[in-house]
């Protein structure tokens, strides 16, 4: 592959790190073009290192400079950097921004990592066990590998701080809210970047009732009014609200219950369950995550799964729109928002009731706007950009502090 050798100047880096993977993209300042993405799967087995210059088109498929496999997120992130300094060598990272998901109930704005808040995010890791270990093992990875350039935190938690008592609480014991068990709602780096959009694309509309759908791998739908999140599906944790790729979505309680007290399952065993053996993989009867392959499925168990999704999707739309009292705007977005026009299809289908109205022709074309004229209702397909949403935060608060 041909280094980037026109490329130079102070850059941010973002990094999302899940379980075994990184996700990465560099943001060139200071007008933040973003100059490349990639990923680097598989950590600890057999891994792959993929790179997209955003100059070109294609993908590239980086050979481990040193022929050996990363055992962990900090020897990945070392290599990742190594491979950095060479391909493009006049690119400075000057600061580093974490997707971290979640910030409790404190963090409520991207944070500068110390010490203090590394100690705090430890603790909020009861909260979010399948996510937060991970990307704090990416934040002590570009520690190590960086020195002393800032890092910093933004949360997907953190868009949802502005709703009320009585849109984040649970029916239960109040002590339990006091000790944090409370609605959280997650993809506010995702919602704050649509929000963005909208107010720039439709300035007059992203003022009124609005509500975006996330529909991605995980997925949440949330309530923004005047561009401030009121409400959202998601709760405690990212299990709740709509049914995902492998998450349950909204189910009743009793159904743990159930399964401690009668199926003898122990909390492992339920938190596998529900997390990485449902939704439309565990309805699809372990077909598939992945919607393209349920929609390509003649089997009937697939095609209940798209319903159940479908049906899930249309339901929240009625109760958010309740909560705000109308609607004026309805965005998709995620994979599956952004590139199923049949699942996009389904959920506007029969909801005249509500004043919306498909343009059946732009929504199979995957145009912005996928409703009529006469629709009421605006529907809008909107690709998110989280990565653009942190390397901005990080560049913000890397200003504050640093000379750049
Ligand atoms: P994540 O939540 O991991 O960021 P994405 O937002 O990338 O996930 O969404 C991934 C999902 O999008 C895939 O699991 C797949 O089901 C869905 N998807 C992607 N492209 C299409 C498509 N053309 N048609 C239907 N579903 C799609």
């Amino acid at each position: 592959m041909n280094n980037q050798e026109n490329l130079r100047g102070q850059a941010i880096l973002t990094i999302n790190a899940g379980s075994s993977s990184i996700k990465f993209s560099v943001f060139l300042l200071p007008q933040s073009n973003q100059i490349l993405v990639g990923q680097i799967d598989g950590i600890g087995g057999e891994s792959t290192f993929k790179v997209r210059w955003c100059s070109e088109n294609s993908e590239h498929t980086i050979n481990w400079p040193h022929a050996k496999q990363p055992h962990n997120h900090r020897e990945a992130l070392s290599e990742l950097i190594q491979w950095l300094h060479s391909a493009a060598q006049d690119v400075e990272i000057i600061a580093v921004g974490h997707r971290v998901v979640h910030g409790g109930q404190k963090y409520s704005a991207p944070t500068i990592i110390t010490d203090e808040v590394m100690k705090e995010l430890e603790a909020l890791m009861a909260l979010a066990p399948l996510h937060e270990p991970h990307n704090l093992a990416g934040i002590r990875a570009a520690q190590e590998s960086f020195g002393d350039i800032p890092q910093i935190a933004c949360f997907d938690t953190a868009f949802h701080r502005t709703h009320s008592f009585v849109d984040d609480c649970y029916a239960i014991p109040r002590s339990f809210y006091d000790k944090g068990v409370c609605r959280y709602g997650f993809h506010g780096l995702s919602y704050q970047y649509i929000a963005e959009r909208l107010m720039t694309m439709f300035p007059k509309e992203s003022g009124g009732k609005v509500i975006v759908a996330h529909l991605g791998n995980g997925a949440s739908m949330t309530a923004l009014k005047g561009g401030i999140s009121i409400a959202s599906t998601m709760g405690f944790s990212s299990l709740d609200g709509l049914p995902m790729g492998t998450r349950c979505g909204d189910i009743d309680p009793g159904v743990l219950l159930y399964m401690m007290q009668h199926e003898g399952l122990s909390a492992n065993e339920i938190s596998d369950i529900l997390y990485k053996e449902s939704g439309l993989k565990g309805l699809s009867g372990g077909l598939s995550n992945d919607m393209r392959t349920l929609e390509a499925s003649a089997l009937p168990e697939a095609k209940e799964a798209i319903d159940y999704y479908v049906r899930e999707v249309k339901r929240e739309i009625g109760a958010l729109t309740a909560l705000m009292a109308g609607l004026d705007v309805l965005v998709f977005t995620g994979g599956i928002g952004s590139n199923s026009a049949m699942i996009r299809a389904r959920v506007l289908k029969d909801m005249s009731w509500i004043g919306i109205d498909i343009d059946e022709e732009h929504n199979l074309k995957g145009e912005t706007i996928v409703s009529s004229p006469a629709s009421k209702v605006l529907c809008l397909k909107i690709n998110t950009d989280e990565e653009r949403v942190i390397a901005r935060h990080a560049f913000e608060l890397t200003k504050q502090i640093c000379d750049v």
